[in-house]
């Protein structure tokens, strides 16, 4: 195979402004990529900055106390993320989640929800708002997210022993405290609930039985991610990859399964069901069984860049344009071109040649993007 040279950037440095096209077009309208694909869903990341090291993601050799977080003058602010949203649902946003980080840091996120929760599609339909969170100041913010608009929460949780837990996040957090916010945001109302369970191989993947066992039968649907090569800090290797078929297999060796159909096209996850009560799980196999060719995901970085996939290197910095008084018109027309243009697909690739992820890739961090 030819070798195929992978330059090393820096997200930073090379984010672009985007060009303003000579010919600019209705600020509505529903977009395709390339590929035929979509523009759905929205990915707000609104910090980078986060309370766990988790080992996966921002990794405590890396982010330590010399990291560069960015200042409070590079983050979007309120206002600025909502104009931004708006133009993404002109152009068939249906779905934003907001992420980080851990989302639930940014002060007076709720004032974000309810500015986010007044958005409505071209068709009046209200938007599917929801958050992703570790929980830790869940239970404290469960009802004022609620009572700001907030639909819905996705909450991570890789254990339910205190060990492999603690040494999962890296900074000594409770299953109990996590637990406890899971429990208040279904008591409030911000359901349904799911809760990601990401499978580092020789770390946490003794905890997937008890974990399958906890949640069978609960109104939370627990989801197993396999561990993904995003971002440059986490040493990824592939032989630490708990592919979904083998969670499955373990799985159903106890508790018998049968796989369900997908709620809508473009779903990350498959579905499985336990064939004694009915209840359901969920896999995400973003390595093994690559699903770019439903993507219909968009990033807005916490400094305001567009990235159209989690694995780009190069970002369309939205903040340059804002700030420096463009219309409207020119940011929606910006956006479609970029949709239009855009051809990721990523893991597909990664599929086909794994080699891409072991060579010198300098990939955005997903603390910083969004996950
Ligand atoms: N801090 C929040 C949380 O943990 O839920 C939101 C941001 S976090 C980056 C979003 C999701 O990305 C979490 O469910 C996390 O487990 C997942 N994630 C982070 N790094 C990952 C990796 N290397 N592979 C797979 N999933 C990862
Ligand atoms: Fe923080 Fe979420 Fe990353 Fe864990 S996965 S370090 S909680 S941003
Ligand atoms: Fe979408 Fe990129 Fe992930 Fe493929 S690799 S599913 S294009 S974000």
């Amino acid at each position: 195979m030819a070798e195929r040279i992978i330059p090393v950037v820096d997200h930073r440095v090379l984010s672009t402004a985007p060009d303003i096209p000579a010919e600019l077009e209705a600020p509505t309208g529903l977009v395709a990529d390339s590929l035929a694909r979509p523009l759905h869903d929205l990915r707000i990341s609104v910090t980078d900055r986060c309370n766990f090291r988790c080992v996966y993601c921002m990794p405590k050799e890396v982010f330590d106390k010399d990291y560069a977080f960015l200042p409070h003058s590079a983050l979007l602010s309120f206002e600025e993320i909502t104009r931004v949203a708006k133009v993404f649902v002109a152009h068939g946003v249906r779905k934003i989640r907001l992420t980080g980080g851990e989302p639930l840091l940014r002060k007076d996120i709720e004032r974000l929800v309810e500015m986010l929760a007044g958005l409505s599609t071209p068709d009046g339909e209200a938007i599917d708002l929801t958050l992703t969170t570790n929980a830790s100041l869940l239970a404290r913010k469960a009802r004022a997210l609620k009572e700001a608009g907030l639909k819905r929460v996705t909450v991570s949780l890789d254990a339910l022993d205190e060990k492999v837990f603690q040494r999962m996040n890296d900074v000594d957090f409770p299953v109990s405290d996590v637990l406890k916010g899971i429990d208040i945001a279904h008591a409030v109302g911000l359901g349904p609930i799911k809760v990601n369970m990401v499978v580092k191989g020789g770390m946490n993947d003794q905890e997937i039985l008890p974990m399958a066992r906890h949640f069978k039968g609960s109104p939370f649907i627990l989801r197993f991610i396999e561990y993904m090569d995003v971002g440059s800090s986490n040493g990824w290797k592939m032989d630490e990859v708990i592919p979904s078929a083998e969670v499955i297999r373990r799985i159903n060796a106890e508790m018998p399964l049968e796989e369900i159909e997908p709620n809508y096209t473009g779903e990350t996850a498959e579905r499985w069901r336990y064939k004694d009560d009915g209840s359901e799980i969920g896999v995400i196999s973003s390595v093994t069984r690559a699903f770019c060719h439903d993507c219909t995901r968009a990033r807005l970085s916490t400094e305001g860049k567009l990235y159209t996939c989690l694995f780009a290197t190069q970002g369309h910095d939205l903040r340059a344009l804002i700030r420096s008084g463009r219309s409207d018109l020119e940011l929606s027309t910006v956006v479609a071109n970029i949709w239009r243009r855009r051809g990721d697909r990523y893991s597909e690739l990664r599929t086909a040649n794994t080699d891409l992820t072991e060579r010198a890739v300098r990939k955005v961090e997903m603390s910083y993007i969004g996950g």
